[in-house]
């Protein structure tokens, strides 16, 4: 327990939760707080700012916050600031003080700018200010990278495509694209520092450059992969309807865009994936895994699917396994659909019964890990490029990432790195293992 009248601790702790925009939030939150004086705590419990950066998208995602944030108490510390971020903030705004006792502070991304003078206020009383979302412009705002040789970029921020399960455009606003020069001199700036991987963000990359005339998508890949220094670029997430023949031809023919698409069908079903507005049929997604495979050979592609969507009948889920057995992803992300409030689905009838809805991700789950593990089995006794990410979490191995996406963990050699050659021993459920034959400076 700290004294009452400790003089404020000048550190803090950012816990971050959700997809990678968040992380990469996270990195400026980091770097705002480092550039006012802030050092990082190693722990929660000793920093004198704990950050939740947080996640609304499924009602488990909110669970596991509302569970942290309850847990966490001021330890008798006056000075302590417990601040909520992110996307629960922007959805639950002053309630998260309410609820949550211990939390004196809840901000919002346009707000990020005057963290340093809000934690300050928090420390003598409760605050919140949430700006406008819409308004929210961070990427200039400094920021501390997780990794040195790798970076996330936004291209966009927000979304204006309504699919009706969907919080994310709510609570991030409408699609808004970064002007192009701004993201090319980022993406400069980040290979002067020794980053030879950038990963394009934006809830719906083909959309870029729509609303600013910024765009095409394809273009913007050309010129960030031209930048010196750049040997990966990747993307993440692609929007079936929105992927134009040109993106998959950059992917094809410029060596520095990675082969790797990761593309969410969402429903394999026409008549859910119409319920959902997401403005493709089953086979219109068929056909694009197929035309990439065609023009990409070797390509890997990814998704996401929602399991139990309102009204999902028999026939809609098997169309679903219909549709996962004939696309072969690589890997896919399955979730269960979870009702959110104020989202056109929400208020749909047909709820799926909860044990109707796991019997179907565990069938799904059984079909799809056949072939991830074809996918992964596939590469075994070859030799890729991998970038080497950093150690991996478990055990004393390095983890790194092939082109395609894959996860590669190897022993720990000598130099080794940002990019290796790296001979595929074995493969697991999700991931390789490699033995590393030499690495670049
Ligand atoms: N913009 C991206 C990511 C959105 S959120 C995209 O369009 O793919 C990431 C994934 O969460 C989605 O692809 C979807 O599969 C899942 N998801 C979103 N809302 C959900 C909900 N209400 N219930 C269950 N899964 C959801
Ligand atoms: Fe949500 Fe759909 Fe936008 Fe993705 S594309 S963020 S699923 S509304």
């Amino acid at each position: 327990m700290f004294p009452k009248d400790a003089p404020p601790s000048n550190t803090y702790f950012i816990r971050t939760f959700g997809c990678q925009m968040n992380a990469h939030d996270s990195e400026h939150i980091a770097g705002v707080l480092r550039s006012a004086g802030f050092e990082e705590s190693p722990t929660i419990d000793d920093a004198g700012v704990v950050v939740f950066n947080t996640c609304c998208v499924r009602q488990s995602a909110e669970d596991r916050v509302w569970g942290n944030v309850g847990a966490i108490s001021t330890g008798g510390r006056a000075s302590r600031v417990v601040a909520v971020c992110g996307c629960m903030a922007e959805k639950h705004g002053l309630d998260i003080m309410r609820r949550a006792r211990s939390v004196n502070l809840v901000f919002g991304m346009e707000a990020l700018a005057r963290l340093p003078g809000l934690v300050e206020a928090a420390r003598l009383s409760p605050v919140c200010d949430l700006g406008e979302v819409g308004r929210a412009s961070i990427d200039c705002l400094p920021s501390v990278r997780a990794s040195a040789s790798q970076a996330w970029v936004p291209v966009s921020h927000g979304c204006d495509n309504n699919c009706s399960y969907c919080v994310v455009p709510s609570v991030r606003g409408t699609d808004r694209s970064r002007p192009l020069e701004d993201i090319i001199e980022e993406v400069e700036r980040l290979a002067d520092e020794g980053t030879v991987e950038v990963v394009l963000l934006g809830q719906n990359v083909n959309s870029y450059g729509r609303d600013s005339r910024t765009g095409p998508f394809a273009r913007l890949l050309e010129e960030v992969a031209r930048v010196d220094g750049i040997k990966r670029v990747k993307f993440e997430t692609s929007h079936p309807r929105d992927l134009t023949p040109d993106v998959l031809e950059v992917i094809g023919s410029v060596p520095e865009v990675c082969e790797y698409l990761h593309l969410p069908v969402q429903s394999g079903s026409d008549s859910v994936l119409a319920a959902m507005n997401r403005g493709y049929s089953g086979d219109f997604y068929l056909e694009l895994v197929r035309r990439a495979r065609r023009e990409v050979p070797g390509i890997t592609v990814t998704t996401d699917i929602i399991v139990g969507f309102p009204g999902e009948t028999d026939d809609d889920f098997s169309a679903t396994l219909d549709l996962v057995k004939a696309a072969e992803c690589d890997a896919a992300y399955l979730f269960l659909y979870s009702a959110r409030e104020g989202t056109p689905a929400a208020t749909m009838s047909g709820e799926v019964p909860d044990m109707i809805k796991h019997q179907r991700f565990e069938r799904l789950a059984a079909t799809q890990d056949g072939f991830t593990a074809r996918s992964l089995e596939k590469v075994v006794g070859s030799d890729v490029e991998v970038l080497i990410e950093g150690p991996a979490r478990r055990g004393d191995m390095l983890s790194g990432r092939t082109r395609g996406h894959q996860v590669v963990l190897m022993q720990r050699t000598g130099v080794a790195g940002p990019i290796a050659s790296v001979h595929i021993d074995a493969a697991g459920k999700h991931s390789l293992r490699g033995s590393i034959l030499n690495g670049e400076e």
